[in-house]
């Protein structure tokens, strides 16, 4: 029973009582048992939707109730503001919740004063990397989804923040949340935890495979379902659980096929939605098309309107938030989901199907299986405790073979283990400059040891390959002038502790030093056929080996490039050479080149040659497709930055708005990256790369950057009172309200707003006869 819990706040029974929860689900008690209320470290290894999240509450709300401070760390920024809000309950209690999801350069001193903070792993690593002194008082940190530790990305990043936390306060307490592996008690060892492994669920879940006309359940059971002469499987699944008043979340490898498949689904759904239905549909409806003016949100309000959806990390998180809360209201009845948001919502079904268990995977090249527990995560969204007899989740099979290979690789297997993924070296890069500059560690032997309380190294029988591929990365670090040996000592310099608190992946920032220093020589209009990048090499030695094309200025001029004066030598980059500056840093995920795309942007590179900062690979160098893709997307930036609009950037590029503000977000950090470097370099190029930077941000040429960074003003306001005449924020300070109400088309509420974020005088619009200045509201 709830009241049996130790530890907690004395309100918190009634609390859970109050939201249905009577009793905890065996997992949870089991936690409860092996003290995860009295500040004991726990992994709980339980399968989705089992309850976890509340054994993560139960102890941090113990932790703060003895005093302390406790850390959720999410690994989707989606999840960070889900979770929030799950949190924000508490704030009735006199608890304070606190998101941090920010940028990376900060420190959060703000969140010194809450009692429970979410952030990201990336997150916390870099509070960690900028000496956020509150860290210092954590009691209990919280890692979700921690089988993400196997991720060859992101894997390392919290891996390494978990062993820093630890060793900052040795008496952290510390809940990790884990979906069923195959290793539960490998994590368990590490984190010094007691363990709870648990097949638990609170709904039965059936899995199975749908083959021909019939579904082969793996209790050996099977039934009719029957798909008809002009349909597809998944339609057939999808029509038949509607029958019976289900719905069904169809998870498939690509966010163009969540997308197409949402439409096509929407025609199985459409008949059998009543006059009411369509009604509510058509609302939600219109407020997706409210969200943003893009092609995504037509397709997504379209197939809303037949009862479908897609759901994929593209979408505006108001087209996300739309969509789940109609699929919860049942309104919705399908939705199709790429396997990346599988992770974030708490949207269960009746019905799961997985209709694509093979994803494109570049580095692996062509298809690829998904993992077991992949597989497994999104089979767990079947089945709402409570309101289903059990759920049902559903592989489609095209072939006897196919049904057989299904039910061996997925229904009957086990899910993998998790491994960690640390010793690959952008991680290793990257974390041991970290963890030097800020402190961790000022010696090899000391690295050593900070490596030694990582997972890697509780689970590698190779002991010598972290060593060697440190020592490498030690050396690589060196050679790029971010630290500095001394004996066994290491130190980062003071260009290697700036890279490590902008965050930077030190090759994106030996990469960006090196294309700045290279256009302040002026070289790098010539391409080089070695192909090799500089960005490996110390920078002096690159700069001695300089190719020098006629008519620049020399290398050796330039060896001293530190005072700025040699300014008239060169203009400077545009925003096209910056932005593919830092477009080709491995920081910024490409966009791929489409067929045809290849031909089109290596006529762009040759046109723009004289833009680019560095010098380009030759087009039989390997390098040269990932160098076009940069461009790509430095292409897309500048549109973006040209007053392009959204929609036929979307078009244009072929992805969602979401992945456009997720590109310029990107670029925003790393051109602040560059400000920086330059700065501290003295390049003397810092206010051309801000201008590009402020451009990106606001998504406006270069006369519009005052009037765009006005709050609640934005790129296409900002256009439409520069036509009117109002140049900057000065002019919009002193303008005449009637003009500005002019250019707002007559939305006085938006004009008074405008100008009191301008900071006018009287913003009161009171003085102005609506009438007079309105035009007919055309946005
Ligand atoms: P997980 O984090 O394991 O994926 P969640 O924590 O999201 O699962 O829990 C799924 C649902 O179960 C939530 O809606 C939660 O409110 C509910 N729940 C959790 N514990 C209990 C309980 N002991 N009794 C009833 N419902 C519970």
């Amino acid at each position: 029973d709830v009241a049996d819990i130790p530890a907690v706040p004395e309100w918190l029974p009634d609390h859970l009582r109050a939201d249905g929860i009577e009793s905890l689900y065996p997992p949870q008690a089991e936690a409860v048992d092996a003290g995860v209320t009295e500040g004991e470290n726990l992994v709980a290894s339980v399968p989705t939707a089992s309850g976890k999240t509340l054994v993560a509450t139960l102890a941090m709300l113990a932790s703060v109730e003895r005093g302390g401070k406790a850390l959720y760390i999410v690994p989707l920024r989606a999840l960070a503001s889900e979770k929030r809000e799950e949190f924000e309950q508490f704030e009735q209690y006199g608890l304070e919740v606190g998101v941090s999801t920010g940028n990376y350069e900060s420190e959060g001193g703000w969140l010194a004063t809450k009692d429970i903070v979410v952030a990201t792993s990336e997150k916390v690593d870099s509070l960690v990397r900028n000496d956020a002194p509150w860290l210092d008082e954590l009691t209990c940190v919280v890692s979700d989804e921690v089988h993400l530790v196997d991720d060859g990305e992101r894997g390392p990043t919290l891996e390494v923040t978990l062993a820093k936390l630890r060793q900052l306060n040795p008496d952290l307490q510390t809940v990790a949340l884990s979906a069923t592996i195959g290793n539960a008690e490998a994590l368990a060892e590490w984190l010094d935890a007691a363990l709870v492994d648990s097949d638990w669920r609170p709904i039965e879940l059936k899995k199975g495979v749908h083959y021909g006309q019939a579904l082969h359940l793996e209790d050996g059971s099977q039934s009719e379902l029957p798909v008809r002469n002009s349909e597809k499987p998944t339609a057939a699944i999808v029509r038949d659980t509607l029958e019976d008043e289900g719905s069904t979340l169809v998870f498939v490898n690509s966010r163009r096929n969540a997308e197409a498949a949402a439409g096509r689904l929407a025609s199985t759904v459409e008949p059998h939605l009543t006059p009411d239905e369509h009604e509510q549909l058509a609302d939600i409806a219109d407020e997706i098309r409210d969200v943003s003016d893009t092609d995504t949100s037509d397709d997504l309000a379209e197939a809303v309107e037949g009862g479908a959806a897609f759901h994929h990390a593209g979408l505006a998180s108001g087209h996300r938030s739309l969509v789940e809360d109609a699929f919860r209201d049942r309104l919705v009845k399908v939705v199709s989901a790429t396997p990346t948001l599988a992770a974030g919502v708490n949207t269960p079904s009746r019905r799961v199907v997985v209709r694509d268990w093979r994803r494109y995977d570049g580095t692996a090249g062509g298809m690829q299986p998904l993992s077991v527990l992949e597989v497994h995560q999104m089979m767990g969204r079947a089945g709402r405790p409570g309101l289903d007899p059990y759920g049902e989740a559903l592989l489609i099979a095209n072939s006897h073979d196919e049904l057989d290979e299904l039910f061996e690789r997925y229904v009957w297997a086990d899910p993998e283990p998790v491994e960690s993924k640390l010793a690959a070296e952008p991680a290793l890069r990257t974390h041991i400059l970290a963890t030097v500059a800020s402190g961790f560690a000022n010696s090899r032997e000391g690295l050593l040891e900070f490596l030694e309380g990582t997972l890697y190294a509780s689970q590698t029988t190779e002991r010598g390959r972290l060593e060697r591929v440190m020592d490498d990365m030690i050396e690589y670090l060196e050679l790029n002038e971010f630290m500095e040996r001394d004996g066994g000592d290491l130190a980062a310099t003071s260009l290697g502790h700036t890279v490590s608190r902008l965050y930077l992946d030190p090759m994106s920032a030996a990469e960006i030093i090196d294309g700045l220093r290279a256009w302040k020589r002026g070289d790098g209009r010539a391409r080089a056929d070695d192909g090799a990048s500089a960005a490996d090499r110390p920078a002096a030695d690159a700069a001695a080996e300089g190719e020098e094309p006629p008519g620049f200025t020399t290398a050796s001029d330039l060896a001293d490039d530190g005072d700025g004066d040699e300014e008239a030598e060169r203009p400077d980059p545009t925003a096209m050479g910056l932005y593919h500056l830092v477009a080709r840093t491995p920081d910024m995920y490409e966009l791929y080149l489409r067929s045809g795309d290849e031909e089109e942007y290596q006529m762009l590179a040759f046109e723009r040659e004289a833009e680019f900062l560095g010098s380009m690979p030759s087009e039989f160098d390997p390098a040269f497709e990932d160098w076009l893709s940069a461009l790509k997307t430095a292409r897309m930036l500048e549109d973006w930055a040209s007053e392009v609009d959204e929609e036929v950037v979307t078009d244009r590029y072929g992805v969602g708005p979401g992945d456009v503000r997720g590109k310029v977000e990107t670029a925003q950090w790393l051109l602040g990256a560059a400000e920086s470097l330059a700065g501290e370099l003295g390049l003397g190029l810092a206010p051309a790369i801000r201008e590009a930077r402020v451009r990106a941000e606001h998504g406006v040429r270069e006369e519009l950057t005052d009037l765009a960074g006005v709050r609640s003003v934005g790129r296409k306001r900002a256009r439409r009172l520069f036509d009117a005449g109002i140049e900057d924020r000065a002019d919009l300070r002193e303008a005449d309200k009637a003009v500005v109400l002019g250019a707002l088309r007559g939305r006085e509420r938006t004009a008074e707003t405008v100008l009191e974020n301008a900071g006018h005088r009287d913003p009161s619009m009171d003085g102005v006869d609506p009438d007079d200045s309105a035009r007919p509201d055309e946005s």
